[in-house]
């Protein structure tokens, strides 16, 4: 008998017919005698709706006010759940965040988990229930509503794998695993058996949403090992752990693509000690994520100049550009280009650490394209580039292509 953590995600539970078959798949391992623990997203589309009436009313609508209302999804999914599971005779309760014991910091949207006390699930596994949690959410110490970034479910499964001491945690999905790059994109992608955490959270990190990429780093520091499956077929998926010796001998083990990011360019940004760290204080103070960073030399004597770049997530743009307009006065800087016409494409694979002339092949193949680079950054285990939207898709084919075939 195991404890096993369970996600579905919100195409899993899209409809009610859907969330029947999560109760299904529930009562087959609950009736094997396991202890289970159901962690559920809203029903798909319901989040992205939610913020699309709130910013019918106002652009940039109160973050406390936006946790409390996306975190209506997830609690209308848990409902569901618990009265699909009740439907064909199995005892199943459903929790919100709150009452699961999730306590986490107080960065309304995109909270941190601080602490997990499961005394409530513990006592209702105990006595033979199912617990339905909801993913997503949490609260503060001073009881506030909060939520944890978009895809956070996957982050409440794998932490209350984590503070359970689950045996098995599944984050069960519309795909059968982890692809070699999003299937919906790259028609020949390949299915993999097995991922390293650093890979998995380089490519979650890069665009590749089928797991968020907080959820990643976490497994990875508690060494939560994790199976990515399909919730519509009995397919075996993809098991996410440590790197194994193996892993080196592939170069590229992903492509991914992240068309949710902006980048934003500071145009003559004095060249003096201090200005880049007052811009981006300034920006993680108002809780934007910058990804890439460029700053070019400049060339000019006297007043020395240069242009400053960066990408944060795409919902953040208008957040970014209050704060840099409201820096303006202070540093003095040129105007202020900001586009979300890009896209970040990365490939990543542990193999980069012992391969050389990767960042050759790849700048290769999209000069082949005829697509130009905006941006480069690079890691031990992932090269990522900015380009034009438009040709992004295109450039992700050539690319999967000349790695992975
Ligand atoms: P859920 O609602 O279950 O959390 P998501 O929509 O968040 O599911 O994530 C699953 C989606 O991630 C897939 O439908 C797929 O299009 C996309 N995806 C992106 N990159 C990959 C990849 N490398 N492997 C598998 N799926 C990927
Ligand atoms: N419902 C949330 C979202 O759409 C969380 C999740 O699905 O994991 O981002
Ligand atoms: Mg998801």
């Amino acid at each position: 008998m195991a404890l096993i953590v369970q996600k579905y995600g919100g195409t899993s539970v899209a409809n009610t017919g859907r969330i029947k078959n999560v109760a299904a798949r529930v009562a087959n391992y609950y009736s094997k005698g396991h202890k289970v623990v159901v962690v559920v997203s809203a029903m798909s589309g319901v989040t992205d709706g939610l913020i699309k009436l709130a910013k019918e009313i106002m652009p940039l609508p109160n973050e406390r006010e936006m946790d409390v209302l996306l975190a209506t999804g997830e609690q209308t999914a848990i409902a569901l759940t618990a009265i699909a599971l009740h439907s064909i005779d199995i005892p199943a309760v459903s929790l919100t965040g709150a009452q699961a014991g999730i306590v986490t910091d107080g960065v309304h949207t995109k909270a941190k988990i601080r602490n997990i006390t499961p005394k409530r699930i513990h006592e209702l596994l105990t006595q033979g229930k199912v617990v339905i949690v909801a993913g997503f959410q949490g609260q503060t110490i001073e009881g506030q509503v909060t939520t944890l970034g978009r895809g956070g479910s996957d982050l409440t499964a794998i932490a209350l794998a984590a503070a359970l001491k689950a045996e098995l945690c599944q984050i069960y999905t519309d795909v059968d695993g982890v692809y070699t790059a999003d299937p919906r994109i790259v028609p020949g992608a390949i299915k993999l058996e097995e991922i390293s955490y650093d890979e998995m959270l380089e490519l979650a990190s890069s665009g590749a949403k089928v797991m968020q990429s907080r959820s990643v780093e976490f497994a990875k520091k508690f060494g939560v090992v994790f199976e990515v499956r399909s919730s519509l077929n009995d397919n075996p998926g993809t098991i996410v752990k440590e790197e194994t010796k193996n892993m080196e001998d592939v170069v590229v083990r992903g492509v991914s693509l992240d068309k949710n990011q902006a980048k934003v360019t500071l145009v003559r940004v004095p060249d003096k000690p201090g200005i880049a760290a007052r811009v981006f204080k300034a920006l993680g103070d108002a809780a934007v994520n910058v990804d890439m960073i460029v700053q070019n030399i400049s060339h000019e004597t006297g007043a020395p100049a240069t242009d400053l770049s960066f990408t944060v997530d795409k919902p953040d743009l208008l957040k970014a550009q209050k704060v840099i307009d409201a820096l303006k006065p202070e540093i003095g800087f040129g105007k202020v280009i900001a586009t979300d016409n890009i896209a970040k494409l990365s490939i990543v694979g542990v193999g980069m650490k012992s391969h050389t002339g990767v960042a050759g092949k790849l700048f290769d193949t999209l000069a082949r394209q005829g697509v130009n680079i905006e941006m480069i950054s690079t890691s031990e285990i992932k090269i990522s580039v900015v380009i034009d939207l438009a040709k992004a898709e295109l450039a992700m084919k050539a690319v999967h292509a000349a790695f992975i075939g």
